[in-house]
């Protein structure tokens, strides 16, 4: 039976001012799970005002970093508490395996809090020394009011990963979870009332990306919209930004190349070939979906690979040897077939992992391989967010090189070798904003992101997502009363 959750604007839970409702589908059973208010303008309106007020009037202003820092760390003593209430929604919402969403999502969230926890008290400005007569310093303040919206393929993890940073630098935030998966969002945001959070300093709005997302990024009185999702929406949401020269940050799409040379710890790069390609069923914007093979060890790869793609079970995310979830929506169930349609008219696609039952509903996707395949086709270009994996060979490091970095993306690299000074030449040469060595899909909070070209702008996460949550005032102070050499003749 499905059931109403509300949004959190200022202090209170409240449906929209309209009435209006969206359904939220569980997409291993196609149920609705509940019902989310879609906000409307006069709930946009509400929420930026609550969140404006907040940031340059409200108590939020007079606290001291460290009561900041105190308020995240009981935050994510709260997500400890409710980790499992949490996962669950993410897997209902979205599909995800409830083990992975238990054992990985919260407890990184849970990191992720306590990292800008920290943080808070430990924030600097600078001081310029010019000479005896001035006093320059630089002092770094909060933007103020930030509107994060937020993808549906980690949304408890992109929620805190935008919340967190932006409140320990003293701003007030207005989220805007995905429609597919908002669940967790309202549910972190109450737990934020509960930790005792001032009222407007968060404010979640749930609605569609068209109309509620479109209504916020345009709102005047906010001053950053930091963004994840995909590349095209990204373009939309940096138009909105231009019209009131809003800050902004993008974390956008990607086609990351897994780059395997032939003097690579091969057992080890099977594995994590299988993690990057099929992990969160393939829905992850670092996924390896290009997996570049030098010719000489392809086929013992190869063999390797899909034995391992066949032992991954796809089914209810709910079973703890479930691998595969389903994907999010019809929509993107219907998306990632159309990819693997056109890849089936010009290679033979290899379909991997096992159903241990009938999946009559759902919108369930095997792992599928295409090997072989033409570095500059569909497959191995667009962004396909599914478990489909597309296959390169190459000869040498240079074509290696020119394959990796010839797409419009440039979010993450792979490199695969035993060769230290290899490694540190491509590393330089890949045209992304992160590189794995010997590894892919490795996170951490203390670690930055930035993607390059359609990838998009700015960093998240690290210490230098503060520098984007804040921004300068240089403070000019004359010790010396001499009157100005310029206005005296002098
Ligand atoms: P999406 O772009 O469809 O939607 C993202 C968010 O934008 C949603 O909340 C949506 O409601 C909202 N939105 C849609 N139209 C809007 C508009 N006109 N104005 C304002 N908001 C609008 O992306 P998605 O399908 O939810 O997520 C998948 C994409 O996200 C993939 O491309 C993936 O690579 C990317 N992603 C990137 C990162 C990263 O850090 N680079 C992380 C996760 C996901």
């Amino acid at each position: 039976m499905s059931s109403d959750v509300l949004m959190l604007i200022h202090d209170g839970l409240v449906p929209s001012v309209s009435g209006e409702w969206l359904d939220v589908v569980n997409p291993a059973t196609e149920q609705v799970e509940a019902r989310v208010p879609h906000a409307g303008a006069d709930d946009v309106n509400r929420a930026v005002a609550s969140a404006r007020e907040a940031a340059d009037r409200g108590p939020w202003r007079r606290l001291t970093p460290a009561e900041r820092g105190r308020l995240l760390f009981r935050l994510a003593e709260l997500v400890e508490k409710h980790s499992e209430s949490l996962a669950l929604l993410d897997t209902q919402d979205m599909g995800k395996p409830y083990a992975h969403s238990r054992q990985h999502d919260v407890p990184g969230v849970v990191d992720l809090l306590r990292f800008y926890a920290g943080f808070c008290d430990k924030g600097r400005g600078s001081e310029i020394p010019l000479g005896p007569d001035k006093h320059v310093y630089v002092r770094r303040e909060p933007v103020g009011v930030v509107a994060g919206i937020l993808p549906w393929n980690f949304p408890l993890s992109a929620a805190a990963q935008k919340l967190a940073p932006a409140v320990a630098c003293g701003n007030t935030v207005v989220l805007k979870p995905a429609e597919q998966s908002p669940r967790s969002t309202l549910r972190l945001a109450e737990l934020c009332m509960e930790a005792g959070f001032p009222a407007g300093v968060v404010n979640v709005l749930t609605g569609l990306g068209e109309t509620t997302g479109s209504l916020l990024v345009a709102h005047p009185a906010i001053d950053k919209i930091s963004f994840t999702g995909s590349t095209a929406v990204g373009r939309l949401v940096m138009k909105a930004a231009a019209e009131h020269i809003h800050k902004v940050t993008l974390e956008l799409g990607g086609k990351t190349a897994n780059i395997v040379f032939p003097d690579a710890p091969v057992e080890s790069a099977v594995s994590y070939a299988l993690l990057t390609s099929c992990y969160n069923s393939g829905q992850v914007c670092t996924s390896g979906s290009r997996l570049l093979l030098h010719r000489s060890l392809h086929d013992e790869f190869m063999e390797k690979l899909v034995r391992s793609m066949n032992e991954l079970k796809v089914g209810d995310p709910m079973q703890p040897d479930t691998r595969l979830g389903p994907l999010v929506s019809h929509e993107q169930w219907q998306r990632v077939q159309s990819y693997v349609e056109w890849g089936k008219q010009r290679y033979t696609p290899t379909i991997c992992g096992y159903r241990s039952e009938p999946l009559d509903r759902g919108f369930f996707v095997n792992p599928t391989v295409f090997d072989h395949v033409d570095a500059g086709c569909r497959i191995a270009q667009e962004e396909i967010f599914g478990p489909v994996l597309s296959v390169i060979d190459f000869t040498d490091e240079q074509e290696a090189l020119r394959i990796a970095n010839e797409t419009r993306y440039g979010l993450a690299t792979s490199i695969w070798t035993a060769d230290l000074r290899r490694a540190h030449r491509m590393a330089a040469a890949a045209d992304s904003g992160i590189v794995w060595i010997n590894c892919n899909n490795y996170w951490n909070t203390a670690i930055p992101y930035e993607g390059h070209r359609a990838s998009g702008i700015g960093a998240d996460m690290g210490l230098e997502a503060v520098e984007s949550y804040t921004r300068l005032k240089s403070v000019i102070v004359n010790l010396d009363d001499t009157p100005n050499a310029w206005a005296t003749n002098n």
